[in-house]
């Protein structure tokens, strides 16, 4: 599979487009992506070409409501890293789990048509989406070259097209719904429970139909909301909560050429990684929020507790947990679902079965990255963990050490950097918690 950026478009010319230009060079673009995406797929038999996905029968709701909460203890193991043998499930709760994340790890794979692909890129206002992503691109380069030191740009032209289609997708396209307005009179509504699923909601994909009633007493129509879970179903919909909405710009992301990973969280969330060719890494998006690289959104922002976030794409699976919750003291939801040893082992099931048809050379070139990415997680945990007991006994490194003092100063740092090494040691070899409650650290955000 070749990277999946879409070629660096030539400078805009600076006088202004007629209308018949404009179209012939947005025909063009379309043309280019859907060359590319045809010359990436042929490549790759992982995946069915033929007919449309198939309507997501196996799973109506993306999100499964939260599981009651276990009597075991929390375990965090996986967060330490400590070397687990990956095990394979036996026990009925495990088994369950992992029927569970196939099943979810399909989801991105339904994205993968490139004939519904194409389609979906009529509703997208490329032309606009293409031009502020080159004005963001010159920006962003404009901006470190004036740093200088052969500074990077913080992002490229690939991931400002993926910053524009968010912008696009929040403020101009798809819809928020708690209660669906009445739609004879536009009135809020009541919800009043459940309904089966008409002929053509069943035949585009929807399993379970939220039933409103209106709240006008002169009215009283009912209203349907079905839960949709094919992503260009959605397209014509354009609306929905967040399951609906990951999985809709999910597939838009993919449709513009970017590697995208479906993200689940065990407690009630759901969002996107894009991989960001020229920061070489998976970055956050959560496009209820427009939020784009913001991973601690949810513990630091939120103050929520996340316990499993799993991101599955086309090509792999992983246990992005370490992304989200940096401090699993104060984050960290209980994993119980299953003994992390054996989350490893569906990790590594689900990964074999995606590739299962790639070449050798791509499977390699997978697992390096899956590999340069376990560093990285680790290495985010680590220097949370860090930055956490530099805030608890800053005297202990600062005191003593006046600023005119080398001397003072350089057996600081050497502290520092023991205290580090203490704790990365810990966070490695798993002993001890990794995460002293920090007094200091409450209210934060
Ligand atoms: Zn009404």
């Amino acid at each position: 599979m070749a990277e999946s950026s879409i070629r660096r478009r030539p400078v805009p010319q600076r006088n202004p487009l007629d209308d018949a230009q404009s179209k012939v060079l947005t025909d063009r673009f379309r043309q280019i992506l859907s060359t590319k995406r045809m010359t990436e797929l042929s490549t790759r038999s992982v995946l069915s070409r033929s007919g449309s996905p198939a309507p997501s029968r196996d799973f109506s709701s993306p999100i499964p409501s939260r599981q009651p909460s276990n009597a075991s203890p929390p375990s965090y193991t996986s967060l330490r890293n400590i070397p687990l043998v990956p095990t394979e499930p036996k026990d009925a709760k495990s088994l369950r789990f992992k029927n569970m994340l196939h099943s979810l790890s399909n989801m991105p794979v339904k994205w993968e048509n490139p004939g519904l692909l194409d389609e979906a890129l009529l509703s997208v206002p490329l032309e606009q989406i293409y031009n502020e992503a080159e004005e963001e691109s010159q920006v962003l380069q404009a901006e470190a070259e004036s740093l200088g030191n052969g500074k990077k740009a913080a992002w490229g032209y690939q991931d400002c097209v993926v910053r524009a289609l968010l912008r696009w997708f929040k403020r101009s396209f798809f819809q928020w719904v708690n209660n669906p307005a009445c739609g004879k009179c536009g009135c809020p509504t009541i919800g009043v429970g459940m309904a089966a699923p008409n002929p053509d909601e069943q035949a585009r994909g929807a399993a379970q139909v939220e039933l409103y009633k209106c709240s006008y007493e002169q009215c009283q129509e009912y209203e349907r909301f079905p839960r949709y879970t094919d992503a260009f179903v959605l397209l014509q919909t354009r609306r929905g909560r967040v399951g609906e909405w990951a999985n809709c710009f999910g597939m838009l992301c993919r449709a513009v050429g970017s590697r995208v990973r479906w993200v689940w969280n065990s407690d009630d969330h759901v969002w996107i990684e894009v991989y960001s060719l020229h920061r070489k890494r998976w970055v956050h998006i959560d496009p209820c929020e427009e939020a784009w690289d913001k991973p601690r959104l949810y513990t630091e922002g939120w103050n929520k507790k996340l316990g499993y976030c799993i991101a599955f794409s086309a090509d792999g699976a992983m246990d992005v947990t370490r992304r989200y919750v940096r401090n699993p003291s104060l984050h960290a939801n209980e994993r119980s679902r299953a003994p992390e040893a054996v989350v490893l082992f569906i990790m590594d099931e689900i990964r074999a079965m995606r590739r299962q048809n790639l070449a050798k050379q791509e499977k390699f070139r997978l697992e390096g990255e899956d590999m340069r990415e376990n560093r990285e997680l680790r290495q985010l945990v680590v220097s949370s963990i860090t930055a956490e007991v530099c805030k608890m006994f800053p005297d202990a490194l600062y005191q003593n050490s006046s600023r005119s003092d080398p001397d003072a100063q350089k057996a600081a740092e050497a502290r520092q950097n023991e205290a580090a090494e203490r704790i990365r040691r810990r966070a490695e070899g798993g002993h001890g918690n990794p995460n002293p409650q920090n007094p200091h650290d409450q209210g934060r955000h």
